[in-house]
Protein backbone atom coordinates (compact mmCIF):
# COMPACT_ATOMS: atom_id res chain seq x y z
CA UNK A 1 0.00 0.00 0.00
CA UNK A 2 1.69 3.74 -0.98
CA UNK A 3 2.74 5.04 1.91
CA UNK A 4 0.69 8.36 3.19
CA UNK A 5 2.43 11.63 4.20
CA UNK A 6 0.46 14.60 6.27
CA UNK A 7 1.29 17.70 4.71
CA UNK A 8 0.29 20.73 6.64
CA UNK A 9 -1.02 23.39 4.03
CA UNK A 10 -1.31 21.24 0.97
CA UNK A 11 -3.57 23.65 -0.50
CA UNK A 12 -1.51 26.25 -0.37
CA UNK A 13 0.85 27.56 -2.63
CA UNK A 14 4.02 25.95 -2.76
CA UNK A 15 2.35 22.48 -0.43
CA UNK A 16 0.01 21.98 -3.47
CA UNK A 17 3.01 21.84 -5.47
CA UNK A 18 5.09 19.44 -3.06
CA UNK A 19 1.88 17.15 -2.62
CA UNK A 20 2.14 16.91 -7.08
CA UNK A 21 5.36 15.59 -6.43
CA UNK A 22 4.55 13.64 -3.57
CA UNK A 23 2.09 11.80 -5.84
CA UNK A 24 4.64 11.43 -8.67
CA UNK A 25 6.97 10.11 -6.32
CA UNK A 26 4.55 6.98 -5.33
CA UNK A 27 3.17 8.99 -1.84
CA UNK A 28 -0.19 10.14 -0.94
CA UNK A 29 -0.24 13.42 0.06
CA UNK A 30 -2.94 13.83 2.73
CA UNK A 31 -3.43 17.85 3.05
CA UNK A 32 -4.23 19.10 6.21
CA UNK A 33 -5.49 22.78 5.81
CA UNK A 34 -7.62 25.46 7.07
CA UNK A 35 -8.19 27.18 3.84
CA UNK A 36 -7.27 30.28 5.48
CA UNK A 37 -4.92 31.00 2.67
CA UNK A 38 -4.66 28.18 0.91
CA UNK A 39 -7.62 27.30 -1.93
CA UNK A 40 -9.66 23.53 -2.21
CA UNK A 41 -9.49 23.31 -5.88
CA UNK A 42 -5.51 23.26 -5.48
CA UNK A 43 -5.82 19.42 -3.90
CA UNK A 44 -5.89 17.19 -6.84
CA UNK A 45 -3.21 14.91 -5.76
CA UNK A 46 -5.01 13.24 -2.46
CA UNK A 47 -7.64 13.07 -0.07
CA UNK A 48 -8.64 16.08 2.17
CA UNK A 49 -8.88 17.04 5.56
CA UNK A 50 -9.74 20.63 6.43
CA UNK A 51 -8.80 21.47 9.67
CA UNK A 52 -7.15 24.10 11.92
CA UNK A 53 -3.74 23.77 13.39
CA UNK A 54 -4.55 25.29 16.46
CA UNK A 55 -6.98 22.20 16.82
CA UNK A 56 -4.96 19.84 18.55
CA UNK A 57 -8.16 17.73 18.80
CA UNK A 58 -8.03 18.04 14.66
CA UNK A 59 -4.67 17.22 14.57
CA UNK A 60 -4.64 14.11 16.58
CA UNK A 61 -7.23 12.96 14.52
CA UNK A 62 -6.17 13.22 11.01
CA UNK A 63 -2.53 11.46 12.45
CA UNK A 64 -4.97 8.69 13.46
CA UNK A 65 -7.19 8.11 10.59
CA UNK A 66 -4.17 8.11 8.19
CA UNK A 67 -1.39 7.23 10.04
CA UNK A 68 0.87 9.06 8.10
CA UNK A 69 4.53 7.82 7.83
CA UNK A 70 5.96 11.69 7.74
CA UNK A 71 4.60 15.36 8.12
CA UNK A 72 5.01 17.95 5.58
CA UNK A 73 4.88 21.62 7.48
CA UNK A 74 3.97 24.07 4.76
CA UNK A 75 1.23 26.21 6.92
CA UNK A 76 2.06 29.58 7.71
CA UNK A 77 1.30 32.84 7.47
CA UNK A 78 4.59 34.17 5.46
CA UNK A 79 4.51 37.87 5.13
CA UNK A 80 7.36 40.22 5.99
CA UNK A 81 5.10 43.20 5.59
CA UNK A 82 1.97 41.92 7.44
CA UNK A 83 4.46 40.02 10.48
CA UNK A 84 5.54 43.86 11.13
CA UNK A 85 1.87 45.16 11.19
CA UNK A 86 0.92 42.21 13.07
CA UNK A 87 3.68 40.45 14.94
CA UNK A 88 1.27 38.21 17.12
CA UNK A 89 -0.60 36.37 14.48
CA UNK A 90 3.12 35.39 13.38
CA UNK A 91 4.01 34.28 16.94
CA UNK A 92 0.53 32.77 17.70
CA UNK A 93 0.20 31.28 14.23
CA UNK A 94 3.14 30.03 13.10
CA UNK A 95 5.04 29.10 16.49
CA UNK A 96 1.62 27.81 18.03
CA UNK A 97 0.44 25.75 15.10
CA UNK A 98 3.54 24.34 14.73
CA UNK A 99 3.79 23.38 18.32
CA UNK A 100 0.85 21.29 18.04
CA UNK A 101 1.58 19.84 14.95
CA UNK A 102 5.10 18.42 16.15
CA UNK A 103 3.77 17.68 19.34
CA UNK A 104 0.94 15.54 17.61
CA UNK A 105 3.60 14.03 15.69
CA UNK A 106 5.60 12.69 18.19
CA UNK A 107 2.36 11.31 19.97
CA UNK A 108 1.27 9.47 17.35
CA UNK A 109 4.68 7.57 16.33
CA UNK A 110 5.71 9.96 13.47
CA UNK A 111 9.23 10.30 13.10
CA UNK A 112 9.87 12.28 10.37
CA UNK A 113 9.13 15.93 9.75
CA UNK A 114 10.21 17.96 6.59
CA UNK A 115 9.64 21.91 7.87
CA UNK A 116 9.41 25.10 5.25
CA UNK A 117 11.87 27.48 6.85
CA UNK A 118 12.64 30.56 5.13
CA UNK A 119 16.29 33.09 4.13
CA UNK A 120 14.19 35.69 6.14
CA UNK A 121 15.35 34.22 9.80
CA UNK A 122 19.09 35.43 8.15
CA UNK A 123 17.84 39.02 8.38
CA UNK A 124 20.04 41.93 6.72
CA UNK A 125 23.84 40.34 6.30
CA UNK A 126 25.25 43.39 3.65
CA UNK A 127 25.89 41.29 1.13
CA UNK A 128 27.46 38.70 1.92
CA UNK A 129 26.29 35.06 0.14
CA UNK A 130 23.49 33.12 2.73
CA UNK A 131 24.51 29.08 3.68
CA UNK A 132 23.38 26.65 6.29
CA UNK A 133 26.35 28.43 8.69
CA UNK A 134 25.46 31.63 8.27
CA UNK A 135 24.27 33.39 11.39
CA UNK A 136 20.37 33.72 11.45
CA UNK A 137 19.47 37.11 13.08
CA UNK A 138 15.52 37.89 11.38
CA UNK A 139 14.71 41.70 11.09
CA UNK A 140 10.90 40.84 11.03
CA UNK A 141 8.32 38.65 12.59
CA UNK A 142 7.87 36.08 10.27
CA UNK A 143 11.87 35.55 10.03
CA UNK A 144 11.64 35.30 13.64
CA UNK A 145 8.93 32.77 14.11
CA UNK A 146 10.36 30.33 11.49
CA UNK A 147 13.49 30.77 13.17
CA UNK A 148 11.89 29.95 16.04
CA UNK A 149 9.99 26.71 14.91
CA UNK A 150 13.72 25.71 13.60
CA UNK A 151 14.67 25.83 17.48
CA UNK A 152 11.83 23.82 18.30
CA UNK A 153 12.45 20.89 15.82
CA UNK A 154 15.56 21.31 17.41
CA UNK A 155 15.01 20.03 20.63
CA UNK A 156 12.35 17.76 19.80
CA UNK A 157 14.78 15.73 17.77
CA UNK A 158 16.94 16.25 20.92
CA UNK A 159 14.12 14.90 23.78
CA UNK A 160 12.10 13.09 21.22
CA UNK A 161 14.61 11.64 18.19
CA UNK A 162 11.96 13.65 16.07
CA UNK A 163 14.30 13.44 12.74
CA UNK A 164 13.89 16.94 10.63
CA UNK A 165 14.72 18.23 7.22
CA UNK A 166 14.60 21.61 7.51
CA UNK A 167 14.40 23.91 3.56
CA UNK A 168 15.51 27.56 4.23
CA UNK A 169 13.22 28.93 0.68
CA UNK A 170 14.78 32.01 -1.16
CA UNK A 171 12.00 32.87 -3.26
CA UNK A 172 9.63 31.09 -4.42
CA UNK A 173 8.13 31.80 -7.73
CA UNK A 174 6.52 29.83 -10.85
CA UNK A 175 3.53 27.62 -11.62
CA UNK A 176 3.73 23.93 -12.26
CA UNK A 177 4.17 23.35 -15.74
CA UNK A 178 1.80 21.49 -16.68
CA UNK A 179 -0.83 24.55 -15.13
CA UNK A 180 -2.34 22.10 -12.85
CA UNK A 181 -2.08 24.20 -9.73
CA UNK A 182 -0.25 27.49 -9.63
CA UNK A 183 0.29 30.92 -7.07
CA UNK A 184 -3.23 32.06 -6.04
CA UNK A 185 -3.02 34.73 -2.82
CA UNK A 186 -5.89 36.95 -1.52
CA UNK A 187 -4.29 39.67 -1.38
CA UNK A 188 -1.61 38.81 -3.49
CA UNK A 189 1.60 40.88 -2.04
CA UNK A 190 4.55 38.86 -4.16
CA UNK A 191 6.48 40.88 -6.79
CA UNK A 192 6.24 38.67 -10.01
CA UNK A 193 2.03 37.95 -9.93
CA UNK A 194 1.43 41.59 -8.92
CA UNK A 195 3.53 42.55 -11.94
CA UNK A 196 1.87 40.15 -14.08
CA UNK A 197 -1.15 41.62 -13.47
CA UNK A 198 -0.36 45.20 -13.84
CA UNK A 199 0.94 44.05 -17.56
CA UNK A 200 -2.57 42.38 -17.98
CA UNK A 201 -4.22 45.31 -16.44
CA UNK A 202 -5.66 43.95 -14.30
CA UNK A 203 -4.59 46.45 -11.46
CA UNK A 204 -2.80 49.34 -11.38
CA UNK A 205 1.30 50.32 -11.86
CA UNK A 206 3.66 47.92 -9.90
CA UNK A 207 5.16 49.89 -6.76
CA UNK A 208 9.02 49.67 -6.47
CA UNK A 209 9.57 49.19 -3.13
CA UNK A 210 12.69 51.60 -2.19
CA UNK A 211 15.34 52.46 -5.14
CA UNK A 212 17.80 53.39 -2.40
CA UNK A 213 19.33 50.51 -1.30
CA UNK A 214 23.07 49.31 -0.75
CA UNK A 215 22.50 47.42 -4.39
CA UNK A 216 23.99 47.95 -8.02
CA UNK A 217 20.84 49.19 -8.84
CA UNK A 218 19.10 50.48 -5.51
CA UNK A 219 16.47 47.66 -5.75
CA UNK A 220 15.89 44.51 -3.73
CA UNK A 221 18.11 42.01 -5.08
CA UNK A 222 16.35 38.11 -4.45
CA UNK A 223 17.50 35.05 -4.93
CA UNK A 224 14.39 33.23 -7.05
CA UNK A 225 13.37 29.11 -7.46
CA UNK A 226 11.08 27.89 -9.50
CA UNK A 227 8.54 26.41 -7.25
CA UNK A 228 8.57 22.20 -9.28
CA UNK A 229 12.29 22.82 -8.62
CA UNK A 230 11.37 23.33 -4.99
CA UNK A 231 8.93 20.66 -4.63
CA UNK A 232 11.07 18.63 -6.38
CA UNK A 233 13.33 18.73 -3.45
CA UNK A 234 11.26 18.23 -0.68
CA UNK A 235 10.61 14.89 -2.18
CA UNK A 236 14.31 14.38 -1.85
CA UNK A 237 14.36 15.61 1.83
CA UNK A 238 11.83 13.46 2.10
CA UNK A 239 13.85 10.64 0.92
CA UNK A 240 17.08 11.29 2.85
CA UNK A 241 14.90 10.89 6.17
CA UNK A 242 13.44 7.94 4.95
CA UNK A 243 16.59 6.27 4.58
CA UNK A 244 17.60 7.16 7.91
CA UNK A 245 20.28 9.67 7.09
CA UNK A 246 19.43 12.18 10.04
CA UNK A 247 18.39 15.74 11.04
CA UNK A 248 19.66 18.39 8.32
CA UNK A 249 19.37 22.01 7.08
CA UNK A 250 19.05 22.87 3.26
CA UNK A 251 18.62 26.20 1.77
CA UNK A 252 17.14 25.71 -1.49
CA UNK A 253 18.03 29.12 -4.06
CA UNK A 254 19.55 29.26 -7.22
CA UNK A 255 22.78 30.96 -6.55
CA UNK A 256 21.70 33.71 -9.04
CA UNK A 257 20.30 37.31 -7.39
CA UNK A 258 17.87 39.09 -9.50
CA UNK A 259 17.21 43.05 -8.25
CA UNK A 260 13.38 44.15 -8.88
CA UNK A 261 14.20 45.64 -12.06
CA UNK A 262 15.70 42.88 -13.62
CA UNK A 263 12.90 41.10 -12.78
CA UNK A 264 11.13 43.88 -14.65
CA UNK A 265 13.29 43.43 -17.20
CA UNK A 266 12.76 39.79 -17.93
CA UNK A 267 8.99 40.32 -17.29
CA UNK A 268 9.12 43.26 -20.40
CA UNK A 269 10.87 40.52 -22.28
CA UNK A 270 9.16 37.50 -21.56
CA UNK A 271 5.36 38.60 -22.26
CA UNK A 272 6.45 41.22 -25.13
CA UNK A 273 4.16 44.06 -23.15
CA UNK A 274 5.34 47.13 -21.06
CA UNK A 275 5.26 46.77 -17.03
CA UNK A 276 3.74 49.47 -15.16
CA UNK A 277 6.19 50.54 -12.78
CA UNK A 278 5.95 53.43 -10.20
CA UNK A 279 9.26 54.24 -7.53
CA UNK A 280 7.89 53.97 -3.89
CA UNK A 281 9.18 53.98 -0.31
CA UNK A 282 10.53 50.91 1.10
CA UNK A 283 8.85 47.55 2.55
CA UNK A 284 9.05 47.71 6.80
CA UNK A 285 11.30 44.58 7.05
CA UNK A 286 13.03 44.37 3.96
CA UNK A 287 16.75 42.86 3.56
CA UNK A 288 18.72 44.84 0.62
CA UNK A 289 20.18 40.97 -0.78
CA UNK A 290 18.98 37.76 -0.37
CA UNK A 291 21.01 34.89 -2.47
CA UNK A 292 21.63 31.46 -1.55
CA UNK A 293 25.51 30.76 -2.08
CA UNK A 294 24.92 26.73 -0.67
CA UNK A 295 26.03 23.72 -2.79
CA UNK A 296 24.67 21.26 0.31
CA UNK A 297 21.23 20.48 -1.51
CA UNK A 298 23.31 19.56 -4.92
CA UNK A 299 26.01 18.14 -3.07
CA UNK A 300 24.29 15.86 -0.46
CA UNK A 301 20.55 15.79 -2.31
CA UNK A 302 21.65 15.51 -5.95
CA UNK A 303 18.98 18.40 -6.26
CA UNK A 304 19.87 20.87 -9.05
CA UNK A 305 17.32 23.52 -9.79
CA UNK A 306 16.77 22.95 -13.77
CA UNK A 307 14.44 26.57 -14.26
CA UNK A 308 15.61 30.10 -14.57
CA UNK A 309 13.87 33.16 -13.68
CA UNK A 310 12.59 33.61 -17.50
CA UNK A 311 10.98 30.02 -17.15
CA UNK A 312 9.38 30.79 -13.89
CA UNK A 313 7.64 34.19 -15.24
CA UNK A 314 6.47 31.84 -18.20
CA UNK A 315 5.14 29.53 -16.00
CA UNK A 316 3.09 32.14 -14.02
CA UNK A 317 2.06 34.12 -16.82
CA UNK A 318 0.27 30.90 -18.53
CA UNK A 319 -0.99 30.50 -15.23
CA UNK A 320 -1.98 33.72 -14.57
CA UNK A 321 -3.85 34.12 -18.45
CA UNK A 322 -5.77 30.84 -17.70
CA UNK A 323 -7.69 32.53 -15.34
CA UNK A 324 -6.16 30.00 -12.14
CA UNK A 325 -8.28 28.55 -10.22
N1 LIG B 1 8.46 44.14 -4.17
C1 LIG B 1 8.22 45.34 -4.79
N2 LIG B 1 6.93 45.69 -5.06
C2 LIG B 1 5.87 44.90 -4.76
C3 LIG B 1 6.12 43.65 -4.14
C4 LIG B 1 7.44 43.30 -3.85
O1 LIG B 1 9.14 46.11 -5.08
O2 LIG B 1 4.72 45.29 -5.01
C5 LIG B 1 9.84 43.73 -3.86
C6 LIG B 1 10.09 43.50 -2.37
O3 LIG B 1 10.46 44.68 -1.73
C7 LIG B 1 11.20 42.45 -2.41
C8 LIG B 1 10.95 41.69 -3.71
O4 LIG B 1 10.10 42.52 -4.50
O5 LIG B 1 12.44 43.07 -2.52
C9 LIG B 1 10.28 40.36 -3.48
O6 LIG B 1 9.15 40.58 -2.64
P1 LIG B 1 8.07 39.47 -2.39
O7 LIG B 1 7.00 40.10 -1.55
O8 LIG B 1 7.66 38.85 -3.69
O9 LIG B 1 8.84 38.32 -1.58
P2 LIG B 1 9.66 38.37 -0.19
O10 LIG B 1 11.08 38.76 -0.55
O11 LIG B 1 9.00 39.35 0.72
O12 LIG B 1 9.57 36.98 0.31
Amino acid sequence: MAEHVLVAGGAGYVGAHACKALARAGYVPVTFDNLATGWEAAVKFGPFVRGDLMDRAAVDAAMAAWRPVAVMHFAARSLVGESMRDPGAYWRENVGGALNLIEASVAAGVGEFVFSSTCATYGDQDGVLLDEDTPQRPINAYGASKLAIEQMLGNFGESHGLRSVIFRYFNVAGADPDGEVGEKHEPETHLIPLMLEAVEGKRGALTVFGSDYGTADGTCVRDYVHVADLAEAHVRGLRWLRDGRGSRVFCLGTGTGYSVREVIEHARVVTNRAVPVVEGARRAGDAAALVCGSARARDELGWEPQRGLGEMIRDAWRWSQSGGY
